[in-house]
């Protein structure tokens, strides 16, 4: 079988284990789909994000060790000869919002994200790509290339219930939620006139920062410069064949499937980050699933060694900064601010990826600052997963197991903190409340005189 992904990383998985099952197609994505040891952590409903799914059904057939056992049948011919395409496997699919929450919580780390767009990509060569798909996926060009167009239209469609029906109707957008509209302005770009003192950082300011929130890179801007660093925006490479577009993760067309246009955006932002690989120097994120998009997947696309080069100077925000603290001596200017008890909801990467430590650090360190995390599973949005007509009633399901319950029982004044694009629409959609970037909130706590 020919495969989108490079599965090469699971060459050796599973083969002494008399009990693995490994499919009798598919090589290496046959052994990613059965490490699953049949555990059923997956089925259980206390800590954690793992699986969204299962917690808003209660139905074993939305769980992830359901999604490996029917990728096991098709792999295995139970679904015939074009199995990619049985509404079987769709099904069971259906409701995996690609959290990575089994990543980190499977006790064999089943990675049913990756699964997920591999069976994508596969479905996609049978059926073709879907329009609403290349819709979704494909922002980081539509706002690249088209965005006054894109805002007219979101604009107008959020006006009109009759728009809104009609995209209902023909490209399956649910006409229950605003769509995210781009910001009036894009990100500005920015360059520090002089030498920082602590050295030079590369602001990767990923499509949702640049065209829909530039005030979190503005506000990453200025927390960084005040600390001392000098900062660049990532550019993509002279010569790159759309100069003018911003880099871009892939983190779209991964969600989607659409694996070929994640290789364009990854091999993009290689040749971009070519020179600050030999030069080791730090490449600064704010989006969680773009940047670690960059950490994690990227070695999926088959673009050689230097992904893991680029992988080691990655880092969110505030891994940045509380490393900086930690082992380089950096004092974060920062006064005490005039706010309630904060309530902080952690992106499903950035706890997939154990980032929510660092979070935890970096607002200890304002003077006074208390805040509280929610014990959240995903919020449901799930980047285009909320949007979609027909998982509506999922999305606000997963988001009302925890998250907004929790939003809502707080006082209107109770700063929320979430770094999510998504989980911040999520929030304001379900609760009428605004929510920040740690970013936003690290620049309001700036002693700046
Ligand atoms: S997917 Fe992971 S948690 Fe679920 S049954 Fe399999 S091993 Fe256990
Ligand atoms: S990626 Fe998330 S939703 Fe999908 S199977 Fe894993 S835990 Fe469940």
């Amino acid at each position: 079988m020919k495969t989108f992904l490079d599965w090469s990383a699971y060459d050796t998985y599973g083969i002494g284990d008399a009990y693995s099952g490994i499919p009798a197609t598919g090589g290496n994505y046959a052994k990613a789909v059965a490490v699953c040891m049949h555990s059923r952590d997956c089925q259980n409903t206390g800590k954690g994000v793992m699986c969204p799914s299962y917690r808003i059904t209660g139905d074993r057939a939305h769980s992830t060790e359901a999604r490996v056992a029917a990728f096991k049948a098709a792999l295995n011919g139970d679904y015939g000869e074009k199995s990619f395409d049985d509404p079987r496997l769709a099904e069971s699919m259906d409701l995996c919002v690609s959290c990575k929450a089994c990543k980190k919580e499977c006790p064999s780390s089943v990675d049913m994200t990756l699964i997920k767009t591999e069976y994508l990509a596969q479905r996609h060569e049978i059926l073709g790509v879907p329009r609403r798909t290349r819709l979704f996926g494909g922002v980081p060009e539509w706002t690249g290339r088209h965005r006054r167009l894109l805002r007219l239209g979101i604009f107008l469609r959020n006006k009109s219930k009759v728009l809104a029906k009609l995209a209902e109707r023909f490209l399956g957008i649910t006409s229950r939620r605003p769509i995210p509209l781009p910001a009036k302005k894009p990100f500005a770009g920015f360059e520090s006139a002089a030498d920082g003192e602590r050295g030079e950082v590369i602001l990767f300011v990923d499509t949702f920062c640049h065209h829909f929130d530039p005030e979190i890179a503005e506000a990453a801007v200025t927390v960084l410069t005040s600390s001392g660093y000098k900062v660049r925006i990532a550019e993509p490479a002279p010569d790159d064949p759309e100069p003018s577009r911003p880099l871009c993760c892939g983190r779209t067309y991964l969600t989607t499937g659409m694996v070929e246009k994640a290789r364009g955006e990854g091999k993009r932002v290689l040749a971009a980050f070519r020179p600050e690989i030999a030069k080791g120097t730090p490449i600064v994120g704010l989006e969680p699933s773009c940047l670690l998009s960059l950490r994690d997947e990227l070695y999926s696309l088959g673009l050689g060694a230097e992904v893991g080069d680029l992988g080691k100077q990655l880092y969110l925000f505030e891994e940045f900064l509380v490393r900086e603290h930690q082992q380089r001596g950096l004092k974060l200017n920062l006064k005490a601010l005039d706010l309630p008890t904060a309530l902080v909801h952690g992106h499903c990467h950035q706890k997939a990826f154990g980032v929510m430590k660092a979070t935890r650090k970096l607002l200890t360190l304002i003077p006074g600052f208390k805040f509280d995390i929610i014990e959240s599973s995903c919020c449901g949005m799930a980047g285009s997963f909320g949007l979609e007509a027909e998982h509506y009633e999922a999305s606000m399901a997963m988001a009302e197991v925890s998250l907004l319950p929790a939003v809502r029982a707080s006082a209107e004044a109770t700063p929320i903190i979430a770094n999510g694009f998504s989980c911040r629409h999520q929030i304001a959609h379900g609760c009428g409340r605004p929510s920040i970037h740690i970013a936003v909130l690290v620049r309001d706590a700036l002693a700046l005189n």
